[in-house]
């Protein structure tokens, strides 16, 4: 067996990739997260597969199937939410099978950060505003490491995006708002790319009692920072007089910009040499 650890993207069944829908496909067993996976992707599974949710199943119970299939041929697909990288409880899985001689695939998936800024129709990175965006979260059963803190995350200035942490919305802002103006735009997005996807827009001061009125406790992605807020500088990779290696400029940056891209469009962004689960429904609070 090949244990294939497949980023089944935010909601929306569409936003799995070829790949992934191709092992789902192809898969003897599928192991899915079920409280966040969208079981219509099961519906893409071969006619007498097996199909099990993690949502009840300690990590053990999961391993426990892979080494039970583990001499079989064929290919178990594990479904996670997102992108299988960021807060996937995936390491301990993909480690135990290396342990056990099991071979392994990953296939990245769509994370809910960029589901949360496609329903918002927000790039995270605006020239003059911020470069950087930080995935974090805030402190829950899992500790945040020392040094990692929301307060010094936030006086990077960067865009913050916050998984597992909006039903600590108070808390949050209170503690981003000793490191940040308390008018820094908030956008908090609910189930991104799912039906019920909502969006809460505020600021610091404000989007806990948005939040708290909306109800909304889990499955929320809670981007802050200024680059919600609209004024920026225009991209300088689009920017007539910057030249790259697609195009040649044909007006002089005002500044003598040429050469120093500050946008980014996959591949093209050193193109001037100097050169980008919560498992289970009430396993959120980890
Ligand atoms: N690997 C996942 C994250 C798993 S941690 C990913 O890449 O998206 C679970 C957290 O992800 C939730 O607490 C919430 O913050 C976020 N999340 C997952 N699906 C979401 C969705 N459809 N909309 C908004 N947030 C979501």
């Amino acid at each position: 067996m090949t244990v294939c650890f497949i980023g089944a993207g935010p909601g929306d069944p569409d936003l799995v990739t070829m790949r992934g829908l191709s092992r789902i496909r192809e898969a003897d067993i599928i192991v899915y997260a079920g409280s966040l996976v969208n079981p219509a992707l099961l519906e893409h599974a071969r006619r007498g597969a097996e199909v099990l949710d993690s949502a009840s199943m300690t990590l053990e119970q999961v391993t426990d199937v892979y080494r039970r299939h583990a001499a079989e041929p064929g290919l178990i697909a594990r479904l996670h939410t997102g992108d299988p990288s960021i807060y996937g409880a995936v390491q301990e899985q993909i480690d135990f099978c290396r342990g056990a001689g099991i071979s392994i695939e990953v296939v990245p998936g769509v994370s809910s950060v960029s589901a949360a800024a496609a329903a918002l129709e927000q790039e995270l990175t605006l020239p003059g505003i911020s470069q950087t965006v930080i995935l974090s979260r805030a402190a829950g059963r899992t500790p945040v490491p020392a040094g990692e803190d929301l307060v010094r995350v936030a006086a990077t200035g960067s865009t913050l995006a916050l998984f597992l942490s909006v039903q600590r919305m108070g808390e949050v802002a209170e503690t981003l708002m000793t490191a940040l103006p308390a008018d820094t735009p908030v956008a908090v997005v609910y189930r991104a790319s799912w039906p019920e996807q909502t969006i809460l827009r505020g600021t610091l001061s404000t989007i806990a009692a948005g939040v708290r009125e909306a109800g909304i406790d889990r499955q929320a992605v809670v981007i802050v920072g200024r680059v919600l807020a609209g004024a920026y500088e225009r991209s300088r990779l689009y920017d007539p007089g910057f030249s790259h290696g697609f195009r040649r400029g044909s007006v002089t940056g005002a500044e003598g910009e040429v050469g120093r891209a500050g946008g980014d469009d996959g591949g093209k962004d050193d193109a001037d040499g100097v050169g980008e689960d919560a498992d289970a429904r009430g396993r959120e609070d980890r």
